[in-house]
């Protein structure tokens, strides 16, 4: 650590070298009121850098037209208006969308030597998240004139999107005027929209699908559908959705997943994930069967089949031809058939089977885990819409292998 601690300032004084003034500079320079800024000064400037504290001197100029002060280096530098150098802003980005801000400082200072505070940590990785944001909106308002240029490209055999919500704690202010998930309950969280697409090359021995290694790519937010539905739209086509030799969207039976599956995703493949509609048919089961605790399992026994063997109207008519004694659970009997005949044929699991799809959506449920509850729902973190949806943005452009090439735009526009 202390060897570490002589390079860190060691380099610290190269560094200070290697970015101050180079001993010749422009005299007068163009400002942007089309008047003409000259050199006033050399003022310092303090930098939290990889290898510490640097100060470095750069020319100040000042226009006399408009009476702005400038210092270009700083632009040159990517510096501006910030005292941390582009480096300490992409750590302090990455430990944020990682883990709590708090812990992201603490990490920072354990492995890097660097020690800034946590506000910092929070307000660096939400201006990045921000600035994330800023670029999809613009490039799904491109998307939504429909007149994407096709993405060039090999054919790509089966591409999945694969969409879910999932609920996160808000601060209070944030939910004024809505109503809970459960009547009478005041809300304590939000609906992160979450959508997934991933490509699948082959099959295994036994016929199963293969997902693509590496292709999976997320996008999500706090959103209303309609939003959501243009965000996925833009993430599809991005990949090559019109490329596609097969398109799947797998899903459980939310309804706006299925609007928006209509709205911007005609004749793809449709699915509902065999896990949600095997759950319904227990829950039912252990309706019907209260009180009896083996009888469930019979009863999914003899019922299970129909749905696993894609005979869906088979099952609804038999669910219609019930008549229990109670009202209430005459009701749910409905509720579900409505739901089974609704989805039927997103339900032919042996036709999907056959032409080896996946008919379940594990892919989005474990990313709600990964991609949205390990940072999001950790004990005592309470989110405002802005705030979740910068980290959120952080952390599917990180989750996606797409950081990188962020941080390469913006440097060069830079
Ligand atoms: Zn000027």
């Amino acid at each position: 650590m202390a060897t570490r601690a002589a390079v860190h300032q060691l380099g610290a004084a190269v560094l200070r070298r290697l970015l101050s003034t180079p001993a010749a500079f422009d005299r007068v320079i163009a400002c942007p009121c089309g008047g003409h800024a000259r050199f006033h000064q050399i003022r310092p400037k303090q930098l939290l850098t990889a290898l510490g504290t640097v100060t470095i001197q750069r020319p100040y100029y000042l226009c006399p037209e408009c009476h702005e002060g400038s210092c270009p280096r700083d632009a040159e530098l990517g510096v501006e208006s910030t005292e941390y150098s582009p480096g300490v802003r992409r750590m302090m980005t990455t430990v944020g969308s990682e883990s709590s801000f708090q812990h992201g400082r603490e990490e920072l200072e354990l492995l890097a030597g660097l020690s800034v505070t946590t506000k910092a940590v929070e307000r660096q990785a939400e201006a990045i998240g921000e600035d994330i944001v800023h670029r999809e909106r613009a490039r799904s308002t491109g998307a939504l004139q429909l007149e994407l240029p096709d993405v060039l490209g090999p054919p790509v055999p089966v591409m999945y999107i694969e969409m879910d919500g999932t609920q996160i704690p808000m601060v209070r202010a944030e939910l004024e005027g809505r109503a809970g998930r459960t009547e009478g309950q005041p809300a304590r969280t939000r609906e992160v929209k979450l959508g997934c697409v991933f490509t699948q090359v082959a099959s295994d021995d036994k016929g199963r699908p293969v997902r693509d290694p590496g292709s999976t790519t997320y996008t999500g937010a706090i959103e209303t559908a309609d939003e959501f539905g243009r965000r996925i739209y833009t993430e599809a086509w991005e990949r090559g959705w019109s490329r596609a030799r097969k398109k799947v969207i797998l899903a459980d039976g939310a309804e706006w997943i299925w609007n928006i599956a209509g709205q911007h995703f005609p004749g793809a493949v449709q699915v509902v994930d065999i896990y949600h509609a095997r759950q319904h048919l227990w829950d039912l089961a252990r309706a019907l069967c209260s009180g009896n605790e083996k009888a469930p399992q019979q009863w999914m026994k003899r019922h299970q089949p129909k749905l696993d063997g894609g005979e869906i109207e088979k099952l609804v008519r038999y669910l219609r031809s019930l008549r229990p004694s109670s009202a209430e659970l005459l009701n749910r009997i409905r509720l579900e058939a409505d739901y089974f005949d609704r989805n039927a044929e997103r339900m032919r699991y042996p036709d999907f089977r056959r032409q080896h799809l996946f008919v379940g959506s594990g892919v989005i449920e474990a990313a709600c885990k990964t991609v949205i509850g390990s940072r999001l729902k950790q004990s005592g973190m309470f989110w405002t819409a802005r705030g979740a949806n910068a980290i959120i943005a952080l952390r599917c452009s990180r989750l996606s292998g797409k950081f990188e090439d962020y941080w390469e735009s913006r440097s060069r526009a830079a």
